[in-house]
């Protein structure tokens, strides 16, 4: 079987490249190519953010002098925004003055990447600092809200997106949080909302920006895609002369998430298809592999992502990036959401970013390599399992039901492993992608 060989050769491949290293954490979801064949469109539609063609851009871990660079410190583009972009310069010319919620009106503001603070001293020396982004100055100890807006509307037609911003009292590194980058994913906006609410900047260390809505044409919509229908996660980093959604995630990118340390960008499956909470993440990344320590219970799922996803875009920029997915999309789900928020409250905490005062039962994340078990038949689904089940090699998973000819064909694990990701019941052809079965690997650097 084609993907059997493909995840094969990708294990070969890490296993050799790893003598020595952090970790052997096998190729994950293993697949999903059949996704795209033609016969499948309506399905390709409905995959996962990261499932497609993970496999083949998956590669063994890059030598150090391949590995992502400082962001290049004068960006010619933003010479180019200051030209066409007059509101700038207010925010520019009063560096100090304090930010107050009444200043979301503030536009889009070309960012400089901030050269002095990659020559400041060490984390434990520094003071903490005033954060400069989107035209506004954010004091240590203040909480605020800005507004980053794409300038791809006429001036009077921009729709400001709302950027949370808690800049702690104390040092630290700046966490980023973005959710809704598909219009229709609503439980990362509520994540991102109590994480943030619930931050106090007297005691944080360090910074945290939230973007609660990226998309938010899209979420207005109840629509995953940018209006002009393409998928804004498919064109990060972006560029300043591109298609609508180059110009949004250049935008994006420049202003916001070049000031991130860290992103999480958090994302659910789709309608039809439901996932344990769990991160995407490229364990062949040394320093992604560690940055995943951080969330506590969460299923880690090795994925590299492929380019033009804003964590792959943020990794090659140096920011240790990965994508939460918790759930199904058009929902609000409070277990996935309690799941979110918990284990960004405890990378905040091992980030040395606040204190936890409770740390309850066994926290650390557990690391899966999964593959998907598909239907061989055409029919209706039903599943005997749940979500989260723990399985065995060739339990049945579920039924495809022939509605004219009353066969039934039963799916079955293929190993041990756990049901980390599900299609729910639903009319399926043969080839869909049915249960993601976990089996967990080894926990990186031990
Ligand atoms: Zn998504």
């Amino acid at each position: 079987m084609p993907y059997r060989w493909l995840t094969h050769l990708f294990r070969a491949g890490l296993i050799s490249t790893f003598c020595g290293g952090l970790l052997a954490l096998p190729a994950a979801h293993a697949e999903q190519t059949g996704e795209s064949d033609t016969q499948e469109v309506l399905v390709a539609e409905l995959a996962e953010d990261e499932s497609v063609e993970d496999v083949e851009h998956s590669e063994p871990l890059r030598t150090s002098d391949q590995k992502a660079e400082e962001p290049a410190p004068a960006e010619p583009l933003a010479e180019e925004k200051a030209a066409t972009d007059t509101t700038q310069e207010a925010g520019a010319t009063e560096p100090h003055e304090p930010v107050t919620e009444d200043q979301s009106e503030t536009t889009t503001e070309p960012e400089v990447p901030e050269q002095s603070e990659q020559t400041e001293p060490p984390e434990d020396q520094k003071e903490a600092s005033s954060l400069e982004m989107l035209g506004a100055t954010v004091p240590p100890g203040k909480a605020t809200r800005l507004s980053w807006s794409p300038a791809i509307q006429g001036a009077g037609l921009s729709q400001p997106t709302p950027v949370l911003v808690v800049n702690g009292a104390k040092p630290g590194p700046n966490l980023c949080l973005t959710g809704a980058v598909h219009g229709d994913e609503l439980n990362g906006i509520e994540i991102i909302r109590r994480t943030m609410y619930d931050l106090e900047p007297d005691k944080l260390s360090g910074r945290v920006i939230g973007i609660p809505i990226v998309n938010l044409p899209g979420f207005q919509q109840g629509s995953r895609y940018l209006p002009d229908r393409r998928d804004l996660n498919r064109h990060f980093p972006g560029s300043t002369d591109g298609s609508l959604a180059d110009r949004i995630a250049q935008s994006l990118f420049q202003s916001v998430i070049r000031h991130c340390d860290m992103l999480v960008d958090i994302h659910t499956g789709s309608l039809k298809r439901t996932n344990l909470p769990q991160l995407r993440a490229d364990m062949n990344n040394p320093e992604v592999a560690e940055f995943t320590r951080g969330f506590d219970r969460m299923a880690v799922v090795h994925s590299s992502g492929s380019a033009g996803m804003l964590r792959y875009a943020a990794i090659e920029a140096g920011i240790r990036a990965v994508t939460m997915e918790a759930g199904e999309s058009l929902r609000i789900q409070e277990h996935q959401i309690k799941a979110g928020v918990n284990s960004l409250t405890s990378l905040m905490d091992k980030e040395g970013m606040i204190s936890r005062m409770f740390v309850w039962g066994d926290p650390e994340p557990v690391y899966y390599d999964s593959e998907w078990v598909r239907a061989e038949h055409g029919g209706i689904l039903f599943s005997e399992i749940k979500l989260g089940a723990k399985v065995g090699e060739g339990e049945i998973l579920g039924y495809v039901s022939d509605p004219i000819t009353n066969e039934q064909h039963p799916i079955r694990a293929r190993s041990d492993g756990r049901i980390i990701g599900m299609a729910v019941d639903q009319v399926v052809m043969a080839g869909f992608a049915a249960y993601h079965v976990g089996t967990e690997a080894e926990v990186p650097g031990e």
